[in-house]
Formats: structure tokens, C-alpha cells, sequence
């Protein structure tokens, strides 16, 4: 089956640019999100998103024009979904959310319709009972700035169908992403079974004392050649996001070095508001 209605659940920093990027790449696509308010403050996302798209991709008038017409927004499960080939999920990373609006959606999709979501943290197995169809069901998992950090992660848990897997890949090389496999569920996907040890590694050499936040950098970009190093790349993901997954660690497992870190990060970055690249200044000035 070639997909052609895509329906985007979730209107927020995720679910605009997947919504975008699709209808910029031809497909007829319905945002879908629980108020109109939100879906308003969607269209004023989306008009920057043409922005970026006209400065980074050089996109042409007719291209964004398009575009926009290719868009349809609705806060109606029933009718956003109504004809929906793939239904993308990037509604709030909270379990009891996801299985309330896949239990919703389960009973107003029509069969054809393939679920993805784009949980960044939670596996697809957690949600598969919820979906009704679990051979219909995988993840799709976007990076920020999809436009750009054009990767898209696609990880079915046990009980989905090799053709769905297969048609989700297709779909995503069709929007321009670089479709990346996994064989099995994995919490974090390929990137953040990487990179989360990584900047793990980094905060605690550096609130044990080993070394500076510049010198930890440059040694990871002058032996591997990666032009940023793990704070750098901190700042671009956010310290708020850094803070909380090391709060819930320090919460769980009450490791020394990770209470030291939640202590760190609370004093020298939330406390003072410096988030990183967002509020112009976190481990470097912007
Ligand atoms: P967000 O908070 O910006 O947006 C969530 C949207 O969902 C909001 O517009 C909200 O009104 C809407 N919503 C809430 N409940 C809903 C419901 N029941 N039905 C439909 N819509 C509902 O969140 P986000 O950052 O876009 O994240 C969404 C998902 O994408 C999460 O699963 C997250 O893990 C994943 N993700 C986020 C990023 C990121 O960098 N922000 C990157 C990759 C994946």
C-alpha cells in the first residue's frame, strides 16, 4: 500500500515538523490535537517552520505554498483519522496519556490505518495492547529540527508486521529522512544508547574534578574529530531535559555521582536560567 492521508496526533514542537516536513513532501496531512487553542498556536509554528525551511532547505514560495495546502487541521479524533493510511503519535511522553488516546483512537481509525509513535523514551510494547492492532503499530522516532538532523529511527516491537515495519521505512526515506532499523526494541533507540553514556561520562568527570568543561570537549573533538563535544552538545538539547533525567536517576538508583550532578546542574544552570543554546547561555555563551 502507498500511503497518502497521514494524520499527525500532536501538535507541539515534534508533531509540527513531522506535520510539516510531510506535507512539504506531498502528502495530504491532518494535524490532529485536543483544543483548537492548541492548534492555533500550531499554525503560528508552522509559518516559522516555512521560514526555516526557506533559509536552510532554500524552499520556494510555490514549494511552502503548497505545502499549506497539503495541510488540514481538526480537534476531532473521529475526523482527523477518517481516512488516515499511517497516524504519526507525538502527543506528550506520559504512558497514561499515550494509552488513553490510543485506546480513543482504536475505536474510531479505520483498519487500514497504521499507528507510529514518536516517543523518544517509551517502547512500543507498553502501548501495542492499547493500539488494538498491534501488527499495526511501530515506532517512528524523530530528532528535533527534523529538517535538518533528518534521522528517523524505526523500531517495531515483537508482534509488528515485517510489511508494516518495511512500509514505515519506505514512508520515512520518502519524506527525505534517512530511515535507520532497528532489529529489536531497544529503549533510547541507536542515538541514545550512545549518547546518553556519553554525556553521562562528561558531567561526571566533571563534577568529580577530573577536568574543565572546555578541556573535556576538546579531547572528544580532537581524537574523534566530532566538531562538538558533549557539552556543546548539552546545551543544544537543553539542561532542563539533562536536570531531569539525572533527578529521576539520582531518585532510583541514589548514586553519589549522580546526586552531585542533580546538586551541579540545580545550582549553576536551572536556578540561574541558563538552559543552553535556548536562553543564549548554558556551558558556553551563545
Ligand atoms: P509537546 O509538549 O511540544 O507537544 C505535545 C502536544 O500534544 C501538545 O500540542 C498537546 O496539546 C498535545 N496533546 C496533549 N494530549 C493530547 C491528546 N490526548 N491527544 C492529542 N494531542 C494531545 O511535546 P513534544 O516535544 O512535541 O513531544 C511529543 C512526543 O515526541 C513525545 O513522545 C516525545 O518523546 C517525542 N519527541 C520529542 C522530541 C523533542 O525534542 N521535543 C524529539 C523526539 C521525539
Amino acid at each position: 500500500m502507498t500511503f497518502k492521508n497521514i494524520t499527525i496526533a500532536g501538535s507541539g514542537v515534534l508533531g509540527s515538523q513531522i506535520a510539516f516536513q510531510t506535507a512539504f513532501h506531498g502528502y495530504s496531512v491532518t494535524l490532529y490535537d485536543i483544543t483548537d487553542a492548541a492548534l492555533a498556536k500550531a499554525k503560528t509554528t508552522l509559518l516559522q517552520l516555512s521560514k526555516a525551511f526557506k533559509t536552510d532547505l532554500n524552499a520556494t514560495e510555490a514549494q511552502l505554498e503548497a505545502t499549506f495546502a497539503n495541510l488540514k487541521y481538526s480537534s476531532n479524533l473521529t475526523q482527523a483519522v477518517k481516512n488516515a493510511d499511517l497516524l504519526i503519535e507525538a502527543i506528550p511522553e506520559n504512558p497514561k496519556i499515550k494509552i488513553d488516546f490510543y485506546q480513543k483512537l482504536a475505536a474510531v481509525a479505520p483498519q487500514k490505518t497504521i499507528f507510529a509513535t514518536n516517543s523518544s523514551t517509551l517502547l512500543p510494547s507498553e502501548f501495542a495492547a492499547a493500539t488494538g492492532r498491534p501488527a499495526q503499530f511501530v515506532a517512528l522516532h524523530f530528532a528535533n529540527e527534523i529538517w535538518k538532523h533528518n534521522t528517523a529511527e524505526i523500531m517495531g516491537h515483537a508482534g509488528t508486521s515485517t510489511e508494516v515495519f518495511e512500509q514505515t521505512v519506505a514512508f520515512a526515506k520518502s519524506i527525505g529522512m534517512l530511515a535507520l532499523p532497528l532489529h529489536k526494541e531497544q529503549p533510547g533507540y541507536i542515538l541514545n544508547t550512545l549518547l546518553v553514556p556519553l554525556l553521562n561520562a562528561a558531567t561526571s568527570l566533571l563534577v568529580n574534578q577530573v577536568a574543565d568543561v572546555q578541556t573535556i570537549d576538546k579531547t572528544w573533538m580532537a581524537a574523534t574529530g566530532a566538531p562538538m563535544g558533549p557539552f556543546g552538545i548539552l546545551d543544544v538539547v537543553g539542561i532542563t531535559t539533562a536536570y531531569n533525567i539525572n533527578l529521576m536517576a539520582a531518585k532510583t538508583s541514589n548514586d553519589p555521582v549522580k546526586i552531585k550532578t542533580v546538586a551541579y546542574l540545580k545550582e549553576n544552570f536551572i536556578d540561574t536560567h541558563k538552559l543552553g543554546v535556548a536562553t543564549s547561555e548554558g556551558f558556553y555563551k551563545y
